[in-house]
């Protein structure tokens, strides 16, 4: 990487719109970025084009209900950047999901996609819901209205949605038949993390875990701890963190509690991930697991181990509990889980965080991987699957430790200014039209 320093700095807070609120993941997302505008001597007009999103829809979904009632629900689809080629993100359900909440995530998606050397820019999309309270059907009407709405801007070239918290492979298929429907002909690439039968890539459901994995285990023996003598805590029992407690503890990590929003539970031995698995997909949380204690949820990020992975939502880790957090090694399978002035205690603390935009991408590398199967249509095994996405994370791993000692900053920032450089790059050769 090379940090061109010839410009002056004249970026504002007030310019960008930056709030102050350390609750808004946007907050959190643009004072990453300005600390990598600042490291890389941007001026003012590349830090704007960067701090807000390129193109952003809004839209109403009226659903029908299974008793016949009509209920209306917001959507949105956020594209952050696209500079280096089609925007690329997740959807997601929750109650949680705001416009600023959708414009953090597409904008990490930018520096992820870039960090990692795939070629996209970053997008999200949400719709406020809670997909619980819904059936099935309720669900899929609800997912075909939302991509009818947004089709103008989504597709193979233009921006490729997949699965983030609370939709999943089931919710992509619905979303690929509504747009290949549109378009007259069946469309794969146009969604990732689809199922295999219609186009999905093998080990794209495990590949987020499997590479929150590869990381931790090389960040646990960068600090000089070795994984089979290390304790663990997760936060989220989803597609990423269940993933994730399974493959650490068939790695040797003895992973002692795990939470999600309904509780979280303790064991000192040792959780056994697969019948806690297997409880909370009879129960739909790991709350009440027999075989371990109950902690309290906030509990569960200030215990004495030695990884902790959030793996669930944002701003888990913040100023309040940062200074109890005892883990030595953080690795974020969320995204944003950790607020700038926690990012400031961990420093202090001597703490190491890995960012989500490295810790977490390799769901976005085995959905390039789906893409390029989808519009080659020419299917890899999963063995092959597995040892790109390793070959990846951990190059990427070890390219940001170099970067790391040459800059003399925090994984995040180093992680951060490596691929706002790259983007910014991308924006200078390209000019500016007209
Ligand atoms: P998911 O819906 O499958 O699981 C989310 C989990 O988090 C659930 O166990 C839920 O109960 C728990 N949770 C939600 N709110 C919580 C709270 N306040 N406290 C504790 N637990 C809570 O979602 P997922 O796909 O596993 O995504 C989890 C995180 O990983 C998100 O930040 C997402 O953006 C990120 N991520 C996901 C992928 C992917 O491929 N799915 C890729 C990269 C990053």
């Amino acid at each position: 990487m090379t940090i061109d320093a010839s410009t002056s700095i004249r970026s504002s807070h007030e310019s960008v719109g930056l709030g102050t609120d350390q609750d808004n993941p946007l907050t959190n997302a643009r004072s990453q970025l300005e600390a990598a505008a600042r490291t890389l001597g941007f001026d003012h007009g590349m830090h704007q084009i960067l701090a807000n999103p390129r193109r952003e829809m809004i839209v109403q979904i009226p659903l029908r209900l299974d008793n016949g009632g009509v209920e209306v629900f917001t959507g949105y689809r956020v594209q952050h950047n696209f500079s280096r080629g089609p925007a690329k993100g997740g959807l997601r359900y929750s109650p949680h999901v705001s416009l600023d909440e959708v414009r953090a995530l597409a904008m990490w998606m930018t520096w992820k996609c870039t960090l990692l050397d795939v070629p996209y820019g970053g997008a999200k999309g949400g719709i406020t819901i809670d997909p619980r309270q819904y059936s099935r059907g309720e669900l899929e009407r609800l997912t075909r209205r939302y991509t009818s709405e947004i089709l103008p801007i989504i597709g193979p070239e233009r921006d490729i949605p997949a699965p983030d918290i609370g939709t999943d492979e089931h919710t992509m298929a619905w979303m690929m038949d509504t747009f290949s429907v549109a378009s007259g002909y069946t469309v794969p690439a146009v969604v990732t993390g689809k199922p295999v039968s219609v186009g999905g890539s093998l080990g794209r459901s495990s590949s987020t875990s499997k590479g929150v994995v590869h990381i931790a285990l090389a960040a646990l023996e960068h600090k000089g701890l070795n994984p089979a003598r290390c304790t663990a805590a997760i936060q989220g029992f989803g597609k990423v963190g269940a993933g994730a407690a399974e493959l650490l503890a068939k790695a040797g990590v003895r992973v002692v509690a795990v939470g999600d929003q309904y509780g979280a539970v303790y064991s000192s031995k040792g959780l056994n991930i697969r019948h806690l698995a297997e409880h909370a997909g009879r129960t739909g949380s790991v709350a009440g697991f027999a075989e371990a204690e109950p902690v309290p949820s906030e509990a569960l990020l200030e215990l004495n181990v030695d990884l902790l992975v959030p793996a669930a939502v944002e701003g888990v880790l913040n100023r309040m509990n940062a200074r109890k957090v005892q883990a030595k090694v953080i690795v974020e399978g969320a995204n944003g889980p950790t607020t700038a002035d926690a990012d400031a205690i961990f420093q202090e603390a001597g703490t190491l965080v890995v960012p989500d935009i490295l810790a977490n991408a390799g769901g976005v590398i085995v959905s390039y991987f789906e893409w390029v199967q989808g519009n080659q249509a020419y299917w890899w095994t999963e063995a092959e699957v597995d040892e790109r996405l390793e070959h990846r994370m951990l190059a990427a791993w070890h390219n940001l430790l170099e970067t790391q000692r040459k800059l003399g900053l925090t994984l995040r920032e180093t992680a951060t200014a490596t691929a706002v450089d790259k983007v910014a790059k991308a924006h200078k050769i390209r000019g500016l039209y007209p």
